[in-house]
């Protein structure tokens, strides 16, 4: 049966009962709010830049989590939630848990049985894994065809949907980069590539290359995006959605946990900052600009409250507002979790331009 979502006019209609929704009175918006999470979720899909590729608003990465915190089963779990719920991209890279996160990502696609054509999955070359010789890293034509080689084998799948340069090479010429993309492509094993944590500069630079060449650009970016962190997509990038038509797949929407009000009294044990081998990530919660981050958590929380949703779905949806975001690449330890920021889908038209300004005033 045909959903409302399903035509260009059924979203509009969808958009504008959400819309309707906003302008509800307050007690009648919480009710609103309830009923929209009993029956109404319905995943939202974007264009990933100006390709035509449709990629679920909300996505589920492997940072972290796949290999280094949780085992195959709750992965399973996690995995599964996500993609009943409509998502259809799956973030990973070679560097994850030295391959182990995508070796457990194809343990689990395997497993499921998904259509291969129903989902997306991807990949990330540049830190290499293992040993790390010289010529286990970077982005050489060498490394990025034998990175995708290995990471097609870990992950147990013909090809990846989305291939990132996970950052740049500076040691790499930009021309051989795009070549070498470019063959992947040809060759059927990646069918989108992209760049990750590049500076503005590099992407033009190397979609001019592209164009010069009649080779393909790259489509997208993977930069970090969250209320605490705003400069490269809504600045430094700002050229580069309309004219180029960059797409952009967002990572760590609740600064790896921060916004979801956790560490407001310090680190739990059970959480990714007590993690052994991410001391680095800790020292951000307990360094001495982390206070000032914390207060303003404190503030966003008190919108949140107001607006009757969780710190994690308003921080997720605030993501979800900016149209140059493709997508926003959730991460989750728990089932609970992931139940819990799919459902900011829906809450992103609470966020009115009243709310937003309110926003501003605390983070900027
Ligand atoms: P987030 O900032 O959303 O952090 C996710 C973590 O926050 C979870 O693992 C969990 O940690 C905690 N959390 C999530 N939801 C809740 C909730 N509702 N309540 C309480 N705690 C919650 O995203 P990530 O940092 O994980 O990034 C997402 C993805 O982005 C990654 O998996 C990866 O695919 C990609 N990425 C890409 C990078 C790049 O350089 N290109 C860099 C980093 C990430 P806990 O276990 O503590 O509960």
């Amino acid at each position: 049966m045909e959903k409302p979502g399903d035509s260009p006019q059924g979203l509009n209609a969808v958009t504008s009962a959400r819309r309707s929704a906003s302008s509800l009175p307050r007690t009648l918006l919480f009710v609103d709010r309830i009923l929209r999470t009993l029956y109404a979720f319905e995943m939202e899909y974007r264009n990933l830049g100006k390709s035509g590729l449709k990629v679920s608003a909300l996505s589920f990465g492997a940072w972290v989590t796949f290999g280094d915190q949780i085992k195959d089963d709750t992965a399973e779990e996690l995995m599964t939630t996500a993609y009943d719920a409509g998502v259809n991209f799956f973030d990973n890279a070679e560097a994850y848990s030295n391959g182990e996160a995508e070796r457990m990502m194809g343990r689990i696609l395997k497993k499921m049985g998904w259509r291969r054509n129903s989902y997306c999955v991807s990949s990330k070359v540049f830190f290499g894994i293992d040993e790390r010789k010289p010529t286990q890293r970077g982005l050489s034509r060498k490394h990025v065809m034998e990175a995708c080689e290995d990471a097609l084998g870990r992950l147990q799948v013909d090809y990846l949907d989305l291939y990132f340069c996970h950052r740049s090479d500076p040691e790499t010429p930009i021309e051989e980069v795009v070549r070498t993309m470019n063959t992947l492509i040809a060759q059927g094993k990646i069918f989108y590539w992209g760049t990750s944590e590049w500076s503005a500069p590099e992407i033009q630079e190397a979609r001019k290359v592209a164009r010069e060449h009649g080779l393909i650009g790259p489509t997208m970016e993977q930069p970090q995006y969250n209320l605490l962190h705003r400069e490269k997509v809504e600045r430094e990038f700002a050229d580069l959605y309309e004219g180029e038509g960059l797409g952009t797949t967002v990572w760590s929407p609740l600064g790896s946990g921060l916004l979801t009000g956790k560490y407001n009294d310090g680190v739990p044990e059970d959480s990714r900052m007590a993690l052994k081998g991410y001391e680095w990530l800790r020292e951000r919660v307990e360094d001495k600009g982390a206070r000032e981050k914390i207060e303003k958590v404190k503030k966003l929380a008190e919108v949140a409250k107001d607006l009757g949703i969780s710190l994690p779905r308003f921080s997720l949806a605030w993501c979800l507002k900016n149209p140059n975001v493709s997508t926003v690449i959730l991460g989750a330890s728990r089932k609970e979790q992931i139940e819990e920021n799919l459902l900011a889908i829906d809450d992103v038209d609470l966020l009115s331009s009243e709310v937003m300004k309110r926003i501003e005033g605390i983070v900027s």
